[in-house]
């Protein structure tokens, strides 16, 4: 298995320009190529391969001193992301109207997108050691350490962020201990007021980093644009900007990781409900509060620890009325819809229904039912903890990598990382 180790990078003066510099070569071959791709394909309805890029990109460094400077994976892996961005877009082309997203390649901006390169560990070029790391042309770089890593190194990306950080994913092959199977199930009703409300009844706080950090946001924002264009103060009002948010996002992260872990820990199959965040979103007033929940990421994290550990995570339809529905005898009370009722008395069996658990609780039924559909018909009132080996079909996603903070990550996950890293 693969896993992703995330290291803060403290760069001498010299290695800073130079990764700066190969970050701008890794963004010039894949804007060169990409525009001679384009012609091609526009003139004579052809594409250029990797290979055929490849050998130009040989040509070009006899012109262009600088592309001779830097590392050289990194511009070799600027053409491979060409070319993945390039089949993607022509996959796309083959697909149905509505599911269409991805669009022509895009050029990369020296502002605004993720500045990045990759290189690759070939020879022992690639070294870690306490908390230095060996990487081609630089030579060994401090990093803040904060865990060991561990596994052999299959490549590096190292990124610069919007508040000037230098940050190494350092990609390793690593051995996985797989949690020990549990038999406990769940289902888990995600919300805003509270981030979710378990079948248990545990009820998870909703963090609200976005919000907390609202009043630093709005100040830091009234600073930006007070400042004046190109002016030096502009350029420190953005990096306070970014700190900001790469803050949030952090926090929020590692909110979601706990949360996950712990969850695909304790039980073996996990239901939730498949939630429309885009559709969602659209609603102004909700906006905020669900884009700060990040339900999808959380998602995506259950889904590949799932596969890590052979746990199941199991979605259930939006249709299904799981706040509605007593669990008790399965009456359907269209009073539930109002938002404001946070607890019922079934009017059928007089069952008590906090809504939130209620929904859990269907949303596990239904989960379970799900299942037992899929696998023919086995009885799930009591799942053994050998079960959810009959429903490996259940589970979603395919991991077999990580991110950085040495969390796992599915592949598409990775894909889109890497096409929106560019010259990741
Ligand atoms: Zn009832």
């Amino acid at each position: 298995m693969q896993k992703a180790f995330k290291v803060t990078l403290i760069p001498s003066h010299n290695q800073e320009v130079l990764i700066n510099k190969t970050i701008g070569c890794a963004r010039f071959v894949y804007n060169r190529f990409l525009a001679l791709r384009q012609e091609l394909y526009t003139t004579e309805q052809k594409t250029l391969n990797y290979n055929a890029c490849s050998q130009q990109l040989t040509l070009l460094k006899k012109e262009i001193e600088c592309l001779k400077q830097v590392d050289k994976f990194a511009l070799q892996n600027s053409l491979k992301n060409l070319e993945i961005a390039d089949k993607n877009f022509f996959a796309d082309l083959k697909k149905s109207k509505n599911k269409k997203g991805v669009g022509f390649p895009k050029f990369k901006k020296k502002h605004g997108c993720k500045q990045s390169y990759k290189t690759n560990l070939t020879n022992g070029n690639i070294q870690v050691i306490e908390n230095r790391l060996k990487l081609p042309k630089l030579g060994w770089v401090k990093f803040h350490k904060s865990q060991d890593i561990a596994g052999h190194v299959v490549n590096v990306t190292i990124t610069r962020t919007s508040s000037g950080k230098y940050i190494a994913s350092i990609l390793c092959e690593t051995e996985l201990e797989k949690y020990p199977q549990v038999t406990r199930n769940i289902g888990l009703d995600l919300g805003i007021k509270s981030y979710l409300v378990t079948s248990d009844g545990e009820v998870v706080d909703n963090p609200k980093y976005y919000r907390t950090q609202k009043r630093k946001l709005r100040k830091a924002n009234k600073k930006l644009s007070r400042s004046v264009k190109g002016s030096n103060n502009r350029v420190k009002a953005k990096i306070k900007l970014a700190q900001i948010y790469e803050r949030i996002t952090n926090l929020r992260d590692e909110f979601l990781h706990k949360l996950s872990t712990r969850l695909i820990k304790e039980n073996s199959i996990i239901c939730i409900e498949y939630l429309r965040v885009a559709n969602m979103v659209k609603n102004h007033k909700l906006a905020l509060s669900i884009t700060d929940a990040s339900w999808s990421k959380f998602t995506t994290m259950l889904e590949y620890k799932a596969i890590w550990h052979d746990r199941i995570v199991q979605k259930i339809g939006t249709f299904y009325p799981s706040s509605q529905t007593c669990n008790s005898c399965g009456f359907i009370n269209p009073l539930v819809k109002d938002l404001k009722l946070r607890e019922w008395t079934c009017p059928s069996c007089s069952n008590y229904n906090l809504r939130d658990k209620n929904a859990a609780l269907n949303i596990l039924s239904e989960g379970l039912r799900i299942l037992t559909a899929k696998s023919g018909g086995i009885n799930t009132a009591g799942v053994s903890p050998a079960t959810p080996r009959l429903f490996k079909t259940a589970a979603v996603g395919a991991p077999d990598a990580i991110t950085a903070c040495g969390e796992l990550v599915s592949p598409e996950v990775i894909q889109a990382q890497i096409v929106e890293a560019g010259i990741a």
